[in-house]
């Protein structure tokens, strides 16, 4: 038996999950599945900076297009690290395809002119 809070949405309900998986607490059935989804597969989205190269010292904000599995944060945010794009940049740019096959892209999210 395992007690967790749910990060899925702001209500943040108290999760009780069972050894067969069965989850107790939850209001919807995103935080069943994120109950499982942490004992199993814990996952999390990233969200940090990469810099822009023809723009002196800017860097522009990414995210993950959709939660990576939590034992890669380290190494997906050295691809992050890697990486430069090149202004103009809009939102919803791609500015790493699937990075490192987790099926997530890191996608930018800010528009710089
Ligand atoms: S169980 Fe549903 S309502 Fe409750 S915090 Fe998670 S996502 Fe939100």
């Amino acid at each position: 038996m395992k007690e967790l809070t749910c990060i899925v949405c702001p209500r943040g309900c108290r999760l009780t999950i069972d050894d067969e998986l069965n989850v107790t607490g939850n209001s919807c059935p995103r935080g069943a599945q994120y109950a499982k989804d942490e004992l199993t597969n814990p996952k999390r989205m990233i969200t940090s900076f990469v810099r822009v190269k023809n723009r002196e010292n800017t860097v522009v904000s990414v995210k993950t297009s959709t939660s990576i599995p939590k034992g890669m944060i380290f190494d997906v945010m050295n691809e992050i690290d890697k990486v430069r794009v090149s202004a103009p940049t809009k939102i919803g740019d791609i500015a790493i395809k699937n990075v490192l096959n987790t099926g997530a892209d890191i996608i930018i999210t800010k528009n710089i002119k």
